[in-house]
């Protein structure tokens, strides 16, 4: 058997609360590594195209990595996967925190659902064995409560991952929580695990993970270690996470100001209120991941001013800043704290909840909704009151909140009146907050506009695109951290060699990666088989500057997304119009039952008279 690798997978039907343990054929790890990649795999396998994605036919899998719960510093991650609600297909969204490695030492790769429960419950995993209780004490019941609640009845050493109310309300852009404030957040999977009415999943054991060569993983750790503190890496992180730019962000053209339509300098000229100080001004202490060195995450003391959220609350990420801040024109970072904790408290998607009120903000500044329609709140740009309230509605489905909860396509059709054209959205997904107009993002492996657009999971970012890709999905399948084991293993052959060590197979590094390629196929044969060409995604406008804006950094910037999405295709051996892989790219990458489903031999070009094609 491979190491790093519990070698169980558990399949709970919730329909009827049959249980069934597999053992995977080691085929399947070697070829999909872990997290979506396996994901992937066994979704395709086992769910008919065309389910509705909140019904009993969806399935929804938390699946961890083989670095995940091993010496691999950010080896914390899990990943969970479904079809989404919120964009008709391919789902994926992924945390940190402690609930992966605790998955694994409860002795499972992964759980899938299927189903629905007739009454709340939760899956509770102790040491090997499986069982669903009933959770109608925590139906309705915040994330933090819940958590408690789990913790308090099965020990600290009990790891929760749960939903909130908006996920039992099926918001679109419901997320997954853990620990407080690490969330699963995009693609609205904690709608589905809100339609199957499976409201946490507890993970206890102390099962060790196979390792094949501990010494070697433990001494790798170690380099790896005092490479970071060379580069100055975890100490910036440690102390300010990823929230350490978000004023100089919202200038350089970065964040996404007003809706993706505003201009930083201009717009928000004083970002002092986005400066890091403030950003940790309430800190109360740092904390990480299961056994990451960075421990880039904060834990804010309780608020005292204007707005009273609790101890607890996690410090902000760049992406939550950039939605809730300068999106909505707002400086103001109590708001900020206030509003992620809600966020995280009812289980939403925070850049998802930021461009929803980003939206509603210019609705209401151009007279397509007034104090009629929200509430009587005045949501004027950068009006930290309004945004904490209407998050607060939102989360709650109350009064015009239950218009937004959807994410900003579903509520501009609501809305309607001309709404639609201040609806900043991919394929159906609020984007992520990096705008890809900026120059060197795509060297550094951050948004492309392409990258956005072409993605599986639509508006997903920090992905690349093109074979640049593949290094993402093995980093993401692995159980890896993106932040410190993907970018910062850039400064050494650590993927590849720690793989070696803790899977005992040693695979050179163009082979992982063609593992990466074969996981980016498999999401993408994921939508084909749903009707889904990403070339017909919707794409706003104003994320690739068409028009450009006037003034500021990137005045004039149009991205040429067609050229990039031509060179994406080309490079991945996909069809340029359909998006269909070659029959040879499917073959090649060893995925040959599929390539006979979409290239059987009457669909082969034919050599003969006349020449290819006849
Ligand atoms: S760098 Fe931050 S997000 Fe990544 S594993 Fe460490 S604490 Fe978690």
């Amino acid at each position: 058997m491979l190491g790093g690798y519990m070698g169980k997978l558990l399949f709970v039907d919730l329909s009827t609360g049959k249980m069934a343990e597999e053992t995977p054929d080691e085929k399947l790890y070697l070829d999909f590594v872990g997290g979506y990649g396996i994901g992937a795999r066994i979704l395709y396998d086992r769910m008919k195209a065309g389910v509705d994605p909140l019904g009993p036919g969806n399935i929804l899998g938390m699946i961890t990595g083989p670095l995940t719960g091993t010496p691999a510093i950010g080896g914390a991650r899990y990943g969970a996967v479904a079809k989404s609600p919120l964009t008709g297909g391919w789902g994926d969204a992924n945390s940190g925190g402690h609930f992966g490695p605790a998955l694994k030492f409860a002795g499972f790769d992964g759980v899938f659902f299927t189903g629905i429960s007739e009454k709340p419950v939760y899956l509770f995993i102790d040491d090997g064995k499986a069982e669903l209780r009933d959770a109608a004490h925590l139906w309705g019941k915040d994330t933090y409560f819940t958590e408690e609640a789990l913790k308090a009845e099965h020990g600290g050493v009990a790891k929760v991952i749960c939903i909130g109310p908006a996920g039992e309300k099926l918001s679109l852009v419901a997320s997954i929580i853990t620990h407080k404030g690490d969330a699963a957040a995009r693609s609205g999977l904690g709608a589905v695990m809100g339609s199957k009415k499976l409201k946490a999943i507890v993970a206890r054991g102390d099962r060790k993970v196979p390792i094949a060569d501990m010494e070697t993983a433990n001494r790798l750790r170690r380099e790896h270690i005092e490479d970071l503190k060379g580069s100055g890496f975890l100490e910036r992180f440690h102390y300010y996470g990823t929230g350490g730019h978000a004023d100089t962000s919202a200038h350089s053209g970065d964040t996404p100001v007003r809706n993706w339509g505003g201009i930083g300098v201009i717009d928000v000229p004083d970002v002092t209120g986005l400066n890091k100080d403030m950003v940790i001004a309430n800190l109360d202490k740092r904390i990480g991941c299961w056994r990451c060195p960075a421990a880039c995450k904060g834990s804010l003391k309780a608020g005292t001013g204007e707005y009273k959220y609790p101890a607890g609350n996690h410090r902000l990420e760049y992406e939550t800043l950039g939605a809730l801040g300068a999106n909505c024109g707002n400086t103001d970072v109590e708001s900020i704290n206030m509003a992620s904790h809600l966020c995280n408290a009812y289980g939403m998607d925070t850049i998802s909840a930021g461009t929803i009120v980003a939206f509603a903000m210019e609705c209401y500044e151009n007279g397509i909704i007034t104090k009629n329609d929200t509430d009587g709140i005045e949501l004027n740009w950068g009006n930290h009151r309004a945004l904490v309230a209407m998050v607060e509605k939102m989360v709650k489905r109350e009064g015009f909140g239950d218009v937004l909860a959807d994410g900003v396509k579903i509520a501009a059709g609501r809305i309607g009146r001309g709404a639609e054209k201040f609806a900043v959205h991919i394929g159906g997904q609020e984007a992520g907050m990096h705008d890809p107009k900026v120059a060197g993002h795509q060297f550094a492996g951050m948004p492309s506009a392409a990258m956005y657009w072409m993605n599986s999971t639509p508006g997903r970012h920090s992905q690349a695109f093109g074979p640049a890709s593949f290094i993402s999905h093995l980093n993401n399948a692995m159980g890896t951290c993106m932040i410190i084991f993907q970018w910062q293993a850039a400064r050494g052959p650590y993927t590849q060699r720690m793989m070696t060590a803790v899977t005992g197979r040693d695979r050179p590094m163009e082979e992982l990666l063609r593992c990466g390629e074969r996981i980016g196929n498999m999401r993408h044969l994921f939508n084909l088989r749903e009707g889904i060409n990403p070339l017909k995604h919707y794409l706003h406008g104003r994320i690739i500057g068409r028009p450009p804006q006037e003034d500021g950094p990137l005045a004039g910037v149009t991205s040429d997304v067609e050229a990039e999405a031509w060179w994406h295709l080309g490079a991945l051996d996909w069809d340029r119009i359909t998006t269909i892989p070659s029959r040879h790219k499917l073959l090649e990458l060893g995925l040959n039952d599929i390539a006979e489903e979409l290239w059987p031999p009457e669909k082969m070009p034919r050599m003969g008279p006349g020449g290819p094609g006849r």
